[in-house]
């Protein structure tokens, strides 16, 4: 492979050359902390599509060879807050982020060092909260259960391989868990002046909002970020959080016999309204839209006050990107039953995408009024209170 070739590791599009800093480039540098040169060039490359940043000097490496090359006794030098300051800070985001799941969930602090974190956790009362790192021996060995909440501070930056670290992360989180982690994304204009481009502080790869949605897309999972360097990722929904399926009746010998040969058979009876629902939840489940709202309108003809089919009629719309349609039919299953919190979640999710954001504030409020246990709805919020600069609100929730 020549240099020209190089795949980008996030997305494996064609990447260009992007200079090089000498390998004692540290982040503290704007702050009078400089290390004499180590006359050892480290080349980066920047992809072309995503804008992942990265070298692949350290590919090699085994862990010994970062233990002796970086973090090694000098290593507090240039990052004096890792041996604890910054842990403890961590500590404090996922209280204020997760404090009311403190009694039901358990965490693991992923690449979580001498264990800081996980014990200022138990600490601050969070019930079960452990560490995963293979730099240390104490807590080197993978966890063979999944966790509901997963830490990744200042980690992605630091790994030569950061898809299947992301997949080795995605792995340990439960089927509704989520994942907070921190990285710095390249500002607009990145250049090899960027502070944060700094091979002695182990910073490998960095990268921008696109690349990491790239990076965890394959997952399933879904990415919010309060800023520039605080993300969460969490798996996406289902076209909607549905009730589950009700299995279609199966056919009677008449209806089996009145049925043409070699086609599907067809029922002769009108079918009950929840039946038609029923089907209509299958097709809206395994991805066919259009045939879904056929049949929620069939029972809208006969039922106009069927909330679930103007809630889910509303759902199909959004997800055809027909924002107006779909507020309009979740509104009215809402005025038909204000009590259901998936009427309000959806609707939450509708006014975000149509940049209604207090409407969407409002709309997450309610489910978790409804539903206080809804971390999909938790999720939203406090992102978007971030968003709108109101984080004192994000912090007392719901
Ligand atoms: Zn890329």
């Amino acid at each position: 492979m020549t240099a020209d070739t190089v795949p980008c590791k996030i997305c494996g599009a064609a990447t260009a050359d992007f200079g090089a800093v000498d390998f004692n480039r540290n982040c503290l540098e704007n702050q009078g902390i400089k290390l004499p040169s180590a006359d050892r060039p480290i080349p980066y490359r920047r992809c072309t599509q995503c804008g992942y940043l990265f070298t692949r000097a350290f590919d090699a490496w085994e862990p010994a060879d970062y233990q002796r090359e970086i973090y090694n006794d000098d290593y507090l030098v240039i990052d004096p807050d890792y041996a604890g300051a910054r842990a403890i800070a961590s500590a404090g985001v996922v209280e204020s982020i997760f404090g009311a799941y403190k009694a039901n969930w358990s965490i693991l602090d992923y690449g979580g060092g001498s264990g800081v974190l996980a014990a200022e956790l138990l600490r601050r009362g969070f019930h079960a909260a452990s560490t995963y790192d293979p730099f240390n021996p104490l807590f080197s060995e993978l966890p063979k259960t999944r966790f509901d909440l997963v830490c990744c501070f200042e980690t992605l930056e630091h790994v030569p391989d950061p898809l299947a670290t992301i997949g080795r992360i995605a792995s340990l989180v439960s089927p509704t868990g989520m994942v907070v982690f921190s990285t710095l994304v390249q500002p607009k204009e990145v250049d090899l002046d960027w502070w944060y481009l700094a091979p002695r502080n182990g910073h490998i790869g960095m990268f921008t909002a696109v690349a990491l949605a790239r990076a965890w897309a394959p997952h399933g999972f879904e990415l919010l970020s309060w800023n520039d360097n605080l993300h969460a990722a969490r798996r996406m929904a289902a076209p909607a959080p549905l009730p589950a399926a009700a299995a279609e009746p199966p056919l009677n010998r008449q209806q089996r016999r009145a049925a043409p040969r070699g086609r599907k058979p067809v029922p002769r009876a009108p079918r009950p309204v929840e039946a038609i629902f029923a089907e209509a939840l299958h097709h809206h489940q395994s991805g066919r839209i259009a045939e879904a709202e056929r049949l929620y309108r069939e029972v809208l003809a006969t039922s106009p006050q069927h909330a679930d089919s103007l809630h889910l009629l509303g759902v199909a719309a959004h997800q055809a990107g027909r924002n107006g349609e779909a507020a309009d039919l979740i509104g009215q299953a809402i005025a038909i039953n204000a009590n259901v919190a998936v009427y309000h979640y959806n609707l939450g999710s509708v006014r975000m995408e149509n940049r209604q954001l207090n409407g969407a504030v409002a709309c997450y409020r309610r489910a978790l009024q409804l539903m206080p246990d809804y971390p999909e709805a938790q999720f939203h919020l406090v992102g978007l209170l971030k968003a709108l600069e109101r984080p004192d609100e994000a912090l007392v929730l719901p």
